[in-house]
């Protein structure tokens, strides 16, 4: 049995997990659980797994039938984290955004396995962590359909005759619109993915391309590959989730239907392949397409670039632009155009340079950013 920990387990990524889980309930026993605002559904959650701990957003009564520990907040994630029970365990880290990222240090230092669904973990602290899992010599496996392909196309292969890694994009939301025709698109608009199913905080960085620039510096993470190496590819239909293209111009690709239970199911039991809940692809007929992502239509993917190569805490600016820019267009304080140019504002920032890479600086430059900017549009 592998002990099995998720933070963000009411979410859209947290509950396809459950189902995984669910379906290999011989293999993992839930010990660890962190539930959102629904207290309802986190009660239904917490009920059929029965996790010996489980931690809430905020202090509040929430009726049980057996007596778990009980913890709250950023500091009872790290209870979680923290919390030991079984020899073997993973990880799941499905929150959203920076609070992400401690609770995935202090369960490495735990030695639990990681399965990161959590973007920033890697964007901002991506060279830190990896140190971390080396140091710990446990394994982390990538939640995110792109990079489930990508370690599916490596496997077997020599990453020296690796040409580059082609992450795939679907476009997003606004795909079909030209720039000029983002003036005045609403959130509504915005939170209507063509093909996937998500979080609104990562529909809107689909819609913005932003999600596919997270990716790219993720890629450049997990596969120790240089961001030279490292292209984006738009294509529709979301059947290509990635692809690796090899010196002698062979180009593996892994294909199939757009479900997040295949790249969930493939990190908590890699490098298995057997998920059977799940729709096969039919091959027959399907037409897919490929065209450029062009970076002036998606400026939000060069500021990725640019922070990544820039280096030091800018991933951490980067993200943190974003993380407060998508929540004032979320709350109708700002334009869908302005999250571009908060974010292009802060990474031509100089003066954090002198910031120190490491997670302290990180953390305190990523708030800093966050409340400085929501400060400006009056939200507190
Ligand atoms: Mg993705």
């Amino acid at each position: 049995m592998k002990g099995v920990y998720i933070v963000g387990a009411s979410g859209s990524i947290g509950t396809q997990t459950l189902d995984v889980i669910r379906e290999y309930s011989n293999e993992f026993k839930v010990i660890g659980l962190s539930l959102g605002h629904d207290l309802k559904k986190a009660k239904e959650i917490i009920e059929e797994f029965k996790p010996e701990i489980i931690c809430l957003r905020n202090k509040e009564e929430i009726e049980l039938s057996y007596k778990p520990i009980i913890v709250y907040g950023d500091e009872g994630l790290l209870k979680i984290a923290s919390y030991k029970k079984l020899k073997e365990e993973i990880f799941v880290n499905a929150l959203v955004g920076i609070s992400g990222l401690m609770p995935t240090v202090v369960a490495i230092n735990n030695k639990k396995d990681i399965a990161l669904a959590n973007k920033e973990t890697l964007v901002v602290a991506g060279d830190i962590i990896k140190s971390l899992i080396h140091d710990n010599n446990v394994k982390l496996t990538p939640i995110d359909s792109e990079h489930s392909a990508i370690l599916e196309c490596l496997q077997g292969e020599n990453k020296s005759e690796v040409k580059r890694l082609i992450i795939t994009a679907s476009g997003g939301s606004f795909r079909d619109r030209t720039r000029e025709e983002l003036y005045g698109v609403t959130k509504e608009m915005a939170l209507k993915h063509p093909n996937w199913s998500m979080g609104s905080k990562i529909t809107i960085d689909s819609a913005t391309m932003m999600n596919k620039g997270f990716e790219v510096i993720e890629a450049h993470h997990l596969f120790d590959i240089p961001y030279e190496q490292i292209d984006t590819i738009l294509h529709p239909e979301s059947i290509i989730h990635s692809m690796v293209e090899y010196e002698d111009g062979v180009i593996k690709a892994a294909i199939g239907s757009a479900d997040m239970h295949t790249p969930i199911a493939y990190a908590l039991r890699y490098p298995k392949h057997e998920i059977i809940r799940n729709k096969p692809l039919d091959l027959i007929g399907l037409s897919l397409h490929l065209d450029y992502l062009s970076k002036d239509r998606y400026p939000c993917l060069e500021y990725a670039y640019y922070a990544a190569k820039r280096g030091g805490v800018y991933p951490a600016v980067l993200n943190a632009a974003n993380e407060a820019a998508v929540y004032l267009f979320l709350n109708d304080k700002i334009e869908f155009l302005d999250i571009e140019q908060i974010i292009y504002d802060e990474i031509h920032n100089d003066k954090y340079e002198r910031y120190q890479y490491d997670l302290d600086s990180i953390i305190r430059v990523s708030n800093q950013i966050i409340s400085s900017i929501k400060e400006r549009y009056g939200v507190k």
